[in-house]
């Protein structure tokens, strides 16, 4: 008997007499639903392990390690309460709660965040198996979201602010605007420090958990850090009190500057915890109100927290995951999708039971694959190059190096979005379908072009330039020799039909009309030049 096995047994408590609930690996909270109103002594939960559902995609080693030993701590913290826990093995989810609802009757269930979940267990769901209750740990309501879209984050903000009277006084905006968005933009000097990421305890638990990862998943891409590992409620709790001291009172300056010397800046580091449900939304967003801190960092953080996580995952929930858009069902990939570098290239994804392999809308018309730069390869371009390191060796980087490094590179490279999100839902410990499909399809690589982001998040080098310090070290100079703004001219001319219509690329493409002939041809030139070596997994040289 394992080091988890016996912790659970310690706490055995009789099945008799028990109402019991089917909690999914991200619902990992008793602050909500049932757990937190019911009698534990008259409350059962089912935890379900599904080995094929790590199988399913090469996850990054640090995400299936941090699910199953928050999960594991959840049995254990649940079962110290009084409650009866069922944990168990299952070849998929379905079929080990088709059997649990047959002995211990139907299953209540919040609504599961995922779509891929609720696909696998919709026939048990009509059956009566699985009774479905809402899900407590969203702050917002479908309703918010406003009309049949397209949608902004900002007026779902804004109506959301209002409607739950969040930083409001007086029916007025707290400090008379809503965003203090202008105000966050400086690139970080160095200095004030940013402070070191939390290390927890390593448990018996987390050890047996790090070894099965180890031994069963060795094949799985990115590094396994087990002192990274936050697994118990108190580590979420400490995470969280570590966010409130180091990170929040410089959240909003910092917020979109990158650098070599600080992979998370004053980023908190809480998403992990959020999507698993180890950390609440509301408790979040409460708390920080009630901080004494600077006005634009409280705001520019509740901003993420109240706006765009909520605004996503209505977005994601109202077009089925970009299937249906605009009420016309899209085309979604027939097949696995096709893996990447390294031993992955070989091994298609299975697909997911009963799924399509996900929308692959993409208005721009962009089906290249991920280059082997993103799966580790030196591509010689020092900003992305830092940031997949991070990845691989963290499971994380920050907002802005997901969008303006690895998201930007891709989208100039004409990457397929499909593609492209799926590698995101890989790499990162935090992603799952409902936030990593809207930010990288959606977000990231204008994929389903206006229907939640204003224009495309593209540029050339003097961004990167400008707030960070990736260019000081990159063997490229950032205004001479970078192949950046040449793919960004190439990207407009390409796509200048497409982008026509959007009323924030008409300077932009006003720009590129001037270019003269010899320039655009010098432009796509380097594109065909760097995105031919990129894909052939190529450094690139000045
Ligand atoms: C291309 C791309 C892919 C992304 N993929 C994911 C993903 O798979 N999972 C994920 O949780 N977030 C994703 N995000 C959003 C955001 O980058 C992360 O939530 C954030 O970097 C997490 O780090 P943090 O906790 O330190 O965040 P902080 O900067 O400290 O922000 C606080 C919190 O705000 C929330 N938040 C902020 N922006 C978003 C957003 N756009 N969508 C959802 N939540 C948001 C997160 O819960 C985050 O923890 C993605 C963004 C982009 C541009
Ligand atoms: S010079 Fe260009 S490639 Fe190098 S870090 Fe800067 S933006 Fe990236």
């Amino acid at each position: 008997m394992g080091a988890f096995s016996r912790a659970l047994a310690s706490h055995h408590r009789t099945e008799k007499a028990r109402r019991w609930l089917f909690v999914p690996y991200d619902q990992l909270s008793d602050e909500i639903g049932p757990l937190s109103r019911e009698d534990p002594k008259e409350l059962g939960i089912v935890l379900v392990e599904c080995p094929a559902k790590a199988a399913r995609r090469p996850y990054h080693k640090q995400k299936l390690a941090l699910v199953l030993t928050n999960l594991r701590h959840f049995a254990i913290e649940q079962a110290a309460r009084g409650v009866a826990v069922r944990h168990v093995v299952g070849a998929s989810y379905a079929a080990a709660l088709e059997g649990l609802s047959a002995e211990l009757g139907p299953l209540r269930v919040m609504r599961p965040a995922e779509r891929e979940l609720r696909v696998e267990l919709a026939p048990l769901f009509d059956r009566g198996a699985l009774l479905e209750i809402p899900h407590e740990g969203w702050l917002t309501k479908r309703e918010d979201l406003q009309g049949p879209g397209p949608w902004r984050m900002d007026a779902f903000y804004r109506g959301v602010r209002r409607r739950l009277g969040v930083l409001m006084k007086g029916g007025k905006p707290v400090g008379g605007k809503l965003s203090f968005d202008a105000e966050n933009r400086q690139a970080w000097p160095g200095t004030p420090p940013a402070p070191a990421s939390p290390t927890y305890e390593v448990d018996a638990i987390t050890e047996e958990v790090c070894e099965l990862v180890t031994s069963r998943m060795a094949h799985h891409p990115g590094a396994l850090r087990p002192e990274a590992l936050p697994a118990t409620r108190a580590d979420a709790e400490r995470t969280w009190r570590w966010s409130k001291q180091h990170c929040l009172p410089l959240f909003g300056p910092f917020e979109d500057a990158m650098s070599t010397r600080s992979r998370t800046l004053f980023h908190t580091r809480i998403s992990p915890l959020l999507n698993l449900g180890r950390l609440r939304p509301k408790q979040i967003v409460d708390d920080v109100e009630r901080m004494d801190i600077p006005l634009a960092s409280k705001e520019g953080f509740i901003r993420q927290v109240l706006g765009w996580r909520e605004f996503v995952h209505h977005v994601h929930d109202a077009t089925d995951g970009f299937r249906v858009l605009r009420g016309v069902t899209q085309p979604t990939a027939s097949g696995p999708g096709k893996g990447g570098f390294d031993g992955w290239s070989e091994e298609p994804w299975p697909a997911a039971p009963g799924g399509d392999g996900g929308s692959l809308t993409s208005v721009l018309g962009a089906d290249r694959p991920v280059p082997p730069a993103y799966w580790g390869s030196s591509s010689g371009l020092r900003c992305l190059d830092e940031v997949v390191a991070a990845v691989w060796e963290d499971g994380y980087s920050h907002h802005i190096t997901r969008l303006m490094v690895l998201s930007n590179i891709a989208t100039l490279l004409d990457v397929s979005p499909r593609e492209l999100t799926d590698w995101f839902w890989v790499a990162y410990i935090d992603a799952y379908d409902w936030v990593v499909e809207p930010n990288v399809h959606a977000m990231g690589t204008f994929g389903v072009g206006d229907l939640m982001t204003t224009k495309p998040y593209v540029a050339g080098s003097a961004y990167i330039d400008k707030m960070s310090d990736y260019c000081e070290s990159c063997r490229f100079d950032p205004k001479k020799s970078c192949p950046f703004p040449s793919l960004y001219w190439a990207f407009l001319g390409r796509h200048r039909d497409a982008l026509a219509g959007v009323d924030r690329m008409k300077l932009p493409l006003a720009s590129e009309a001037r270019r003269t002939a010899a320039q655009r041809r010098h432009d796509a030139e380097v594109f065909e030049r760097v995105a031919a070596a990129l894909m052939r997994g190529e450094a690139l040289a000045p």
